[in-house]
């Protein structure tokens, strides 16, 4: 499966991406993730990218497209990715659309994740990530760590990344609202587009996600389904 996940800073893209990816067996591939390996490394395209990241602001087109296509072109995604965090605006939209044409293949779901905005600041306010390996992500209230500061998973240490910051947040979400909303309806008027509410435990809106996939069952309280065009 060819998956895109799509939805505003908060609403868990992150944590879902990676358990949505390892239940359909497919590559799971965040561009924030791989501009902040970039970072770390301190290459090039790192060096660029990081005042854009810390400002709360996208990365240019050109540059993202270019590490989204060399990453597609990996063999690791042969049996299908989910794409988490692009594309981001309408540009990126439709060099996606030239990459799938190019390797003769599609997608296969856009699911958007919906969050009311006054979630998001606390949500993200209250975010910690392992510094050992980012997919391992914790909140201060909603999902603590037993030892505080600590990862139950590695024992890695937790931070707050630098564009969890309140004003930061609050640019990305500008960003999300003028940039990347109008990608949903890209790709509705394809047909793709599912929605869910990401409220909830990580498990519930985990059961909607996979329901609105048509990968599982759906939840009681799930409230998928794939919208009419
Ligand atoms: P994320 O981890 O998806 O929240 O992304 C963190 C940051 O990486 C964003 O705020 C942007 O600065 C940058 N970024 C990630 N994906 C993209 C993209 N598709 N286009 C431009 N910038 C991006």
């Amino acid at each position: 499966m060819r998956i895109l996940l799509i939805g505003p800073p908060g609403a868990g893209k992150g944590t879902q991406a990676v358990r949505i990816a390892a239940h359909l067996s497919i590559q799971h591939v965040s561009t924030g993730d791989l501009f902040r390996e970039h970072i770390e490394q301190g290459t090039e395209l790192g060096r660029n990218a990081r005042s854009h990241l810390r400002a709360g602001l996208l990365v240019p087109d050109e540059v993202t497209i270019g590490v989204v296509e060399e990453r597609l072109a990996h063999p690791d995604t042969g049996r299908g990715f989910l794409l988490d965090g692009f594309p981001r605006n309408r540009v990126q939209a439709e060099a996606l659309d030239g990459i799938l044409a190019g390797s003769k293949s599609r997608l296969d779901a856009v699911l958007g994740l919906e969050i009311p905005e006054a979630q998001v600041v606390s949500r993200i306010a209250g975010r910690r990530v392992c510094r050992r390996d980012r997919e391992h992500i914790f909140h201060v209230d909603h999902r603590p760590p037993e030892a505080a500061g600590t990862c139950d998973v590695c024992g890695g240490e937790l931070y707050q990344r630098d564009d969890d910051r309140e004003a930061t947040v609050r640019r990305r979400l500008e960003v999300y609202h003028s940039e990347t909303a109008p990608v949903i309806d890209h790709y509705r008027v394809q047909g793709l587009v599912a929605t869910i509410s990401a409220l909830g435990q990580v498990q519930e809106v985990l059961d909607r996600a996979l329901a609105a996939l048509g990968q599982g069952r759906m939840n009681a309280s799930g409230t998928s389904g794939r919208r009419p065009l």
